[in-house]
C-alpha cells in the first residue's frame, strides 16, 4: 500500500518536495545521532478556522539550548525557524491537528570533532487522537534506567538520547504494557520515553523534579501552571518512589505528543480505582481548551498559523 505523506518539508531555508529533504548517510547525524530536535503540535480550531502552534517560542528556545550544549558551530535564527514551522503547516494546507518536528542535524562528512555544517529542517503531519486519551493506559516500570546527567544530559533533546527511550518502549511492549516508565540512576521515578509523569496523592499533584534525569518538558510546565493557577491544586516537584505510584489516587503522562494521557495501572496494579482520575479529566479538558484556543487563557502560548498575526510573524 502506498504510504501517504505530506507534500512539502522545510529544508535549510526553503520548502522542498517531501522526497528531497535528505541528509547524507555519512553524516554525524546518521552515524552518532548528532542532532537535536523538537516535537510540537498545532491545534486546529474549527470555529475560528485557525491553527494554533502550542508554545512555539519555548520550543525554539529549547532547540537553541540543545545546539549550544551539543557545541554545534551555528547560531540558530529563531525568527527563521519560527517562519519554517508556520510555512510548513501552511504549505501543506493542514486543517486538522498536526505534529511538527523541527531538527538541527549535524551534516557533512566529519567525525566526533565535527561541529558543522548544521542542517535545519521541519516537517508536519496530521496525528489522530489516541484511544488512551479517554481510556487511559497500563504503564509498566522497565529495567532500563535514564542515564544520569554525568553520562548524557537528558535535558537536551538530542537524537541519540532516544536510544534509551527506544529500549524502554520495546521492553514495555514485550511485557504487554501500553507505555514505559523509567527510573533514574538512583532508582527514583524519572519519566516515560517521550513524556513526563505526574501522580495525584491526597489531592496533591506530584511530579519528579527537573534534576531527576528528565527532559525539561514544556507541557509539564504548562500542566504545573494550569493545576496551580486555574485548578487550585498544590503541585510538588520532588523525588518520587516507584511504590508511591502504587499508592497514588491518579496518575498521568504529559508531553507534546502525549498531551495529558491518563495512567490507569502501573505494573499491573490499579492506580486508585483503576479508572481515569477525575482531576486528570478536568486537567485534560482544560489543557485542550487552552491549546486549541477555546479558552482565552494563556493566549501567549498560541501562535496562529493562518491568521493576520502569523502573517506578520512571517514577514
Ligand atoms: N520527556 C521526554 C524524554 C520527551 O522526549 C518529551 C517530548 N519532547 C517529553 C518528556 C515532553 O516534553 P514536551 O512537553 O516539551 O514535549
Amino acid at each position: 500500500m502506498a504510504h501517504t505523506h505530506p507534500r512539502f518539508a522545510w529544508f535549510n531555508g526553503r520548502l522542498v518536495p517531501w522526497e528531497e529533504a535528505r541528509i547524507h548517510i555519512y553524516s554525524p547525524a546518521v552515524k552518532y545521532g548528532a542532532g537535536v530536535f523538537e516535537g510540537l503540535r498545532g491545534y486546529w480550531n474549527d470555529g475560528q478556522r485557525e491553527m494554533f502552534v502550542f508554545r512555539l517560542r519555548e520550543h525554539l528556545e529549547r532547540l537553541a539550548f540543545g545546539i549550544k550544549v551539543m557545541r554545534f558551530d551555528v547560531t540558530p535564527d529563531l525568527g527563521q525557524l519560527e517562519r519554517a514551522v508556520i510555512e510548513v503547516v501552511r504549505a501543506n494546507e493542514f486543517r486538522d491537528g498536526v505534529h511538527i518536528r523541527l531538527s538541527a542535524l549535524l551534516d557533512g562528512d566529519g567525525e566526533m570533532y565535527s561541529v558543522g555544517p548544521v542542517t535545519f529542517c521541519c516537517t508536519a503531519n496530521t496525528r489522530p487522537p489516541t484511544k488512551a486519551l479517554t481510556e487511559g493506559l497500563a504503564a509498566g516500570v522497565v529495567s532500563w534506567r535514564r542515564p544520569e546527567d554525568a553520562a548524557l544530559p537528558m535535558r537536551v533533546k538530542a537524537n541519540a538520547n532516544y536510544q534509551n527511550g527506544r529500549m524502554a518502549v520495546h521492553e514495555a511492549k514485550a511485557n504487554g504494557y501500553g507505555a514505559a516508565i523509567l527510573l533514574n540512576n538512583i532508582g527514583k521515578v524519572a519519566e516515560g520515553p517521550g513524556m513526563c509523569l505526574f501522580m495525584v496523592r491526597g489531592g496533591v499533584a506530584v511530579t519528579p523534579s527537573i534534576t531527576s534525569g528528565i527532559l525539561e518538558s514544556i507541557t509539564r510546565d504548562a500542566v504545573i501552571r494550569l493545576l496551580r493557577d486555574e485548578l487550585g491544586v498544590t503541585v510538588e516537584e520532588r523525588d518520587v518512589d516507584r511504590s508511591e505510584l502504587y499508592a497514588a489516587d491518579e496518575a498521568f503522562f504529559c508531553g507534546t505528543a502525549w498531551e495529558v494521557t491518563p495512567i490507569t495501572s502501573v505494573d499491573r496494579l490499579p492506580v486508585g480505582d483503576g479508572k481515569v482520575g477525575s482531576l486528570t479529566k478536568r486537567l485534560q479538558a482544560l489543557y485542550f481548551a487552552v491549546a486549541k484556543g477555546e479558552s482565552a487563557l494563556h493566549s501567549e502560548w498560541r501562535t496562529p498559523v493562518y491568521g493576520a498575526a502569523s502573517a506578520r510573524a512571517a514577514e
